[in-house]
């Protein structure tokens, strides 16, 4: 797969010139690392990010444009990968990090993890080298109509770092709460979501599927699966117009996107810390759930 994969960015890089702008526009991107907690997070200024970061994710906006993961509305240039029965690869023109994907149903239904977190951990399977994201349709995906996740290069994932060894569930003393599911086993694993999902929906209220981000692995046979529960879509800084960010499975798992130069400039540890507590799981519920998933009752 990855040598497809490769050649697919070979081709549309010459072939579609909005790929390549984005390309190189990563490629003008900053990064800082700033330590928050005991960690780093990697702070990336990429200005193409801006209509992602801002866009209207409500039905209303959402019904009047059309979608732009169906296959009908690509541009003219845009070619996909077969992935299996349902999903779609593409080259993403507005990238975060390296060869970042995204893989869309191949029919446009809704943003949903139920019935598709098994693709999820194919798709990881198959991509070594990569991660796998999903963005819950309240929770920074843009096309909260189009089932769809995004994949990326492993090069830069400090999340890996910060939790390598850790076998439990939790991490304690992280600015952000986190799921964490390991194992070689595809049921077990597909069945401890299930019951994460559904424990979180019951906890927080929020069906058919409570407010979460997914991020994925697989190394040599073994998958390892972030769940990021959310409280909040966006923080009050957006909505203030003092920081323009809304963070997203990326986000959560170490590079914090920041579109605009001024933002870029002053943004401190302490306001990325605090930004991911606020949009996470708060600690109460969150300790129920995962004690509950823990002792399987
Ligand atoms: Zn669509």
């Amino acid at each position: 797969m990855n040598r497809e994969i490769e050649d697919l960015f070979e081709r549309q890089m010459r072939a579609w010139p909005q790929l390549a702008q984005g390309i190189e526009g990563l490629a003008q991107a900053k990064t800082i690392p700033l330590r928050i907690d005991w960690f780093d997070v990697f702070v990336r200024h990429i200005p193409h990010r801006i209509a992602s970061t801002t866009a209207p994710v409500d039905l209303k906006s959402v019904a009047k444009r059309p979608c732009f993961l169906c296959a009908g509305n690509l541009p003219a240039e845009e070619e996909g990968l077969r992935f299996d029965d349902d999903f779609m690869i593409y080259c993403n023109p507005f990238p975060i990090v390296d060869r970042h994907l995204t893989i869309a149903h191949r029919e446009h239904t809704r943003q949903r993890i139920a019935n598709q977190f098994g693709h999820m951990l194919d798709l990881a399977a198959a991509l070594q080298g990569y991660f796998v994201v999903y963005n819950g349709p309240e929770c920074g995906a843009s096309a909260p109509d189009h089932m769809h996740f995004q994949a990326g290069s492993r090069g830069l994932f400090p999340i890996e770092q910060d939790t390598a060894g850790l076998a439990g569930i939790t991490v304690p003393n992280y600015s952000r709460n986190v799921l964490i599911l390991r194992g070689r086993d595809r049921s077990a694993l597909i069945d401890r979501m299930d019951r994460a999902i559904d424990l979180l929906a019951e906890t927080t209220g929020k069906r058919p599927e409570p407010m979460v981000n997914l991020a994925v692995f697989n190394d040599r046979g073994e998958w390892i699966t972030y769940l990021f529960p959310r409280s909040k879509h966006r923080p009050a800084v957006f909505h203030t117009g003092e920081l323009t960010v809304s963070p997203a499975s990326i986000d959560l798992c170490g590079i914090f996107v920041v579109p605009l130069a001024h933002d870029f400039e002053r943004i401190a540890g302490e306001a990325i810390a605090a930004i991911l507590r606020e949009v996470t799981l708060p600690d109460d519920q969150f300790n129920e759930v995962a004690g509950r998933l823990e002792g399987g009752h």
